[in-house]
């Protein structure tokens, strides 16, 4: 059920899930609260938000993923009826681009504009860095 938490009191996403505020609210259920972003990137880009009020994935019980993501993919598959093709993302923080701190991953549909991942040239992963990396985030 939907917990508020001491950071909720200044959170606009917690007002939008409690409609202290309004919002174009297009799912909702006892976990999560879908609306429209209200500067959107493309048209119909949605934000999915579990009620409960934490900043970070990591935050959330994991008690609390199943509604989540179930929610979270019941607006994809009506994304469907717009675009087959959309980005599923959610920034976590601030050097990741967050700007609410309420959890929320954004649902943002795709027409065919410039793939938003092939902007900035990248280089290829070096044996080095991945024998690191390898090793920091497979230990439990
Ligand atoms: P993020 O950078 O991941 O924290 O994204 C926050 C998103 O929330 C941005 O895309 C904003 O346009 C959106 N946003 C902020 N305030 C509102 C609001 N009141 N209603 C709908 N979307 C909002
Ligand atoms: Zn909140």
């Amino acid at each position: 059920m939907a917990r508020a938490s001491p950071d909720a009191k200044a959170c606009i996403f917690c007002d939008i899930a409690a409609h202290r505020i309004p919002a174009y609210i297009v799912y909702e259920d006892a976990e999560a609260v879908a609306f429209l972003d209200l500067f959107p990137f493309t048209r119909g880009h949605l934000l999915v938000v579990p009620k409960h009020h934490v900043a970070r994935l990591t935050e959330l019980p994991p008690a609390e993923y199943a509604p989540y993501v179930r929610a979270l993919a019941t607006m994809c598959r009506r994304v469907d009826r717009l675009t087959r093709d959309y980005n599923v993302s959610s920034n976590q923080g601030a050097a990741a681009g967050q700007i609410v701190f309420h959890l929320h991953f954004h649902v943002i549909p795709r027409y065919g504009e410039a793939n938003p991942f092939h902007t900035a040239p990248r280089e290829r992963l070096s044996e080095e860095d991945a024998r690191t990396l390898v090793a920091t985030l497979s230990a439990p």
